[in-house]
């Protein structure tokens, strides 16, 4: 299958979503009309054949360490952010299902009512089937992050990539949106992300991924259509491997 008569690069994928992605213009919260859009980004990707899972943060709701720093136990104050994540694969489950994309969501944190639990062999099924998986709940331990989970669940899944879709067209030296002159980056080694300490994953997904010979990828959200030129090796994205 192609996008644009380009062949697909990545049997198997990983995409990392972080809450804000679904807030669109507000400040709080999930904006409809961008988890709508998002839903048909993933599932131009589905139809190129691309077997897909996703991680989506919960920063949009709820952020532990913030909280944290406000008093409440930070235990506490992570489990609450991991649930929000779970408000968050609902709310793109029922986008993707409302076009047709056949999805499962699965929880760190089991909620049987809910959703299904995490198990690795199933969700590598689903995968299989064809239908979408969500993991929810990051990895189910405070002190964590969704970049982790979703550097672990690319591992645990044995994806070809690790795909970040975010506010900007890639890696930059600096926030673009804070430096104009920032400079921007087509490809980088997991070294050079953890010694220059940019702002792109946390140190232990660039470092699972590292180890684990997974490619990340970060591109931007707000082009639609740049998904699947990304999966097809097109389009504006910064890679991220072990060798430049
Ligand atoms: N969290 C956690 N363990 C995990 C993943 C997430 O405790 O494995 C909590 C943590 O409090 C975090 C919140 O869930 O602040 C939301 O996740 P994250 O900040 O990674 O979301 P994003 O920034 O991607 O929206």
């Amino acid at each position: 299958m192609d996008a644009g008569g380009d062949k697909i690069q990545y049997n198997r994928i990983l995409l990392k979503l972080s809450g804000e992605a679904l807030m669109g213009d507000g400040e709080f919260g999930l904006d409809t009309g961008t988890v709508t859009r998002i839903a048909s980004e993933v599932k131009a990707v589905h139809d190129l054949g691309v077997e897909i899972s996703l991680v989506i943060g919960g920063g949009n709701i709820f952020r532990g360490v913030k909280a944290a720093s406000q008093g409440l136990e930070r235990g506490t104050a992570d489990y609450m952010g991991m649930l929000a994540t779970v408000i968050n694969a609902l709310a793109l489950q029922g986008a993707l299902e409302r076009i047709g994309v056949q999805t499962r969501v699965q929880s760190a944190i089991p909620m049987a009512t809910v959703c299904e639990p995490y198990i690795r062999r199933r969700a590598v099924r689903h995968m299989e089937k064809g239908r979408v998986v969500i993991f929810a709940a990051g990895t189910g331990s405070p002190y964590f992050t969704t970049d982790t989970a979703a550097a672990l669940r690319a591992v645990e899944m044995d994806c070809d990539a690790l795909i970040k879709g975010t506010q900007v067209d890639g890696v930059y030296s600096a926030d673009p949106h804070k430096v104009p002159d920032a400079e921007r980056y087509d490809v980088l080694t997991y070294h050079d992300v953890l010694s220059r300490d940019l702002k792109v994953m946390d140190a232990s997904a660039i470092s699972l991924s590292r180890e684990n010979g997974i490619p990340i990828l970060v591109f931007s959200l707000h082009n639609s259509g740049e998904f699947a030129k990304v999966v097809c090796g097109n389009g504006r994205f910064t890679m991220i491997r072990e060798e430049i």
